[in-house]
């Protein structure tokens, strides 16, 4: 039986802009009125960054902890996921908003080029992310954007680093880092599925990518990562209006490969994360 779909929907990221698309959410409300739309969508996951009034990026927990108070109340159930990602800060700096205690947190297992720099995961701040995560109760979102992240995350929940089943992330189509590649990706669920056979996972696309990434996914058997931080796109011509109409792209698309949008208890259920707690 395949699972039903956990839809991922990244609403800002730390690159896009007002300039690139209008409706890239950066206000507080901007950001808590998004997350509702898509979660009215079928989204069951918001990926978080968080940036000041200048779109610059941020990792400030205050404003972290204002949009997490804000979608618990306007998206209930929904699962929250926080970056720790490398624009918004440095070093410990990326882990500040853990004890805030969301749901998840992405945490990338290795480094890696992108378009114009290091994405820089040391060794130490990995194992430091990880520890505060396993601290604070938040389950790890593993970004693999190569091969050996799969196996590095696979190696820290055996030393028991990370608790609990994997849920790992691929990313194919960022410049200087893995492309969309069939096999590569195919190997890559094969890999996981062979290393850590109760781990879930999902595959993310970048740019025009996320359309493919999300069918693959769908197809064997994966959650699907969509959202205006990977792509402004409805298609080549079309700027997406909102975070929503993304995310009811993937919702449309789940039926040609005999899925369905998860629940949010559904979602819960899939990565081991505890039910909602309802007000
Ligand atoms: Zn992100």
């Amino acid at each position: 039986m395949t699972p039903p779909c956990i839809i991922s929907v990244a609403i800002t990221g730390s690159l896009p802009k007002k300039k690139d698309n209008p409706a890239v959410p950066i206000s507080i409300s901007e950001q808590i009125e998004s997350t509702q739309a898509a979660y009215e969508a079928g989204a069951t996951l918001v990926h978080l960054h968080v940036r000041n009034d200048d779109e610059t990026p941020t990792s400030a927990p205050e404003r972290f902890a204002t949009v997490l108070d804000g979608i618990r109340k306007h998206a209930p159930g929904i699962i929250t996921q926080v970056s720790t990602g490398g624009r918004s800060g440095a070093g410990h700096e990326r882990g500040a908003m853990l004890s805030l205690r969301p749901d998840m947190a992405s945490l990338a297992t290795g480094s890696v080029n992108f378009p114009t720099r290091v994405y820089d995961n040391s060794p130490e701040l990995v194992e430091w992310l990880a520890g505060e995560m396993k601290q604070y109760g938040v389950k790890p979102e593993v970004e693999a954007f190569d091969l050996s992240m799969i196996f590095q995350a696979v190696a820290m929940q055996r030393a028991g680093q990370i608790v609990g089943p994997l849920h790992i992330q691929f990313i194919m189509g960022i410049k200087n880092a893995m492309p969309v590649d069939r096999e590569v990706f195919e190997f890559y669920v094969r890999t996981l599925k062979r290393l850590a056979p109760d781990a879930t996972w999902t595959g993310a696309g970048i740019g025009r990518a996320q359309r493919t990434l999300a069918q693959w996914s769908l197809e064997l058997g994966g959650h699907c990562r969509t959202g205006l931080e990977d792509n402004v796109r409805l298609d080549k011509d079309t700027l997406a209006p909102s975070n929503a109409a993304l995310v009811k792209q993937v919702a449309q698309l789940c039926a040609e490969y005999d899925r369905r949008p998860a629940s949010v208890a559904e979602a819960r259920a899939l990565l081991g994360l505890p039910a909602a707690v309802t007000a």
